[in-house]
């Protein structure tokens, strides 16, 4: 009966090898829910589990109408199953987290308050963050400082899985890859408001975490293309036709002097390393601009075959009747 209400709250959380949490992540989460006070529903993604996850989701889910459970046919990734949750999400709004006991379910009324007060995605904040020093909190210091450069959305804590997104924000964003981590940053791109709240983090008591020291050389990987769509995606001659421009035009200075000194000073320039790297800058160049043109002729395919439109509306007054 319940099931058939609209949830104010999903709570979406993937899940990989994690049969010991199961239990007492949903102990928790239900009473925090409870005690909360909003319609709900939880979302469970398992992410193609090799231990019995899967088996205690069913038959918790049997017992309690607000769960839901999506099983994957393999093991996708965190960030294919947190768009798989995103997809069958109903609530206004969603709140995700990790399903490894990690962050505090108790913490939601704080997320929830920030998103009442007007903010698209509240981002949680592990201040007493429960890690490794050296290969995970430190990388991730320094990470963050450089995502929030680059990308302009200034937060502490990228990585904690602990978040609350006004559902419509949701639906304008699509994920890829990794990206899940930079869903503020993505959803500030299209004018979203972001904010931040110190939030608890426990050590990790079962299982083992499911990344290691590598995740860091990817998030790197990701935040050029976060860059690169965030600035250019709608313009992409514009950073291939500028560096493309720049090098031509050095080329060609280059390659002039060269002229200049094997006419009127009658040098020789076969052997010179400077004829090397004139004519390599010009192809180089040429390259980038034409490159930036195909890049140009994609991105209005993207756009047009998917009618996707170049800008976000966020309301239109008067408002029409559906
Ligand atoms: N996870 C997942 N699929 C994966 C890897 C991880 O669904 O391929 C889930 C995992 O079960 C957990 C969350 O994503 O709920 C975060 O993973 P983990 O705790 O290993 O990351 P950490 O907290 O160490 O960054
Ligand atoms: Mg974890």
């Amino acid at each position: 009966m319940q099931q058939f209400d609209q949830p104010d709250i999903s709570v979406v959380i993937p899940l990989y090898n994690e049969e010991e949490s199961i239990p007492a992540l949903h102990q928790s989460l239900t009473a925090a829910l409870e005690s909360y006070g909003h319609p709900y529903e939880i979302i469970i993604v398992d992410d193609g589990s090799r231990d019995r996850s899967y088996e205690l989701l069913a038959d918790l889910a049997q017992r309690d109408s607000r769960l839901s459970v999506i099983r994957l046919r393999r093991n996708f990734g965190q960030t294919a199953a947190f768009a798989a949750g995103f997809d069958h999400a109903r609530g206004d709004v969603v709140i995700t987290m990790d399903a490894d006991l990690q962050n505090d379910p108790a913490d939601i009324p704080k997320l929830m308050a920030q998103i009442d007060a007007g903010f698209d995605i509240v981002s949680g904040w592990r201040k007493d963050r429960q890690d490794r020093l050296l290969d995970r909190r430190l990388p991730s210091v320094l990470a963050n400082r450089l995502i929030s450069n680059v990308t302009d959305v200034r937060l502490h804590d990228y990585g904690c899985s602990l978040k609350a997104y006004r559902g419509d924000i949701l639906k304008e964003v699509r994920l890829y890859g990794e990206l899940h981590r930079f869903m503020p940053a993505l959803a500030a791109q299209i004018g979203g408001r972001v904010t931040e709240v110190p939030v608890n983090h426990r050590a990790r008591q079962f299982g083992s975490s499911k990344y290691g020291i590598g995740r860091t050389v990817r998030v790197v990987l990701d935040l050029i293309t976060v860059w690169f769509l965030g600035s250019y995606s709608t313009r992409p001659l514009h950073v291939f036709g500028g560096v493309g421009l720049a090098f031509f035009g050095l080329g060609l200075l280059t390659g002039l002097y060269l002229t200049f000194v094997k006419i009127a000073e009658g040098q020789d320039i076969g052997g010179r390393p400077l004829l090397l790297l004139a004519a390599l800058l010009i192809m180089v160049g040429v390259q980038l601009v034409t490159m930036g043109l195909i890049a140009e002729m994609i991105i209005r395919t993207y756009h047009e075959s998917q009618k996707k439109p170049i800008y976000v509306v966020r309301e239109v007054l008067p408002a029409h009747s559906p």
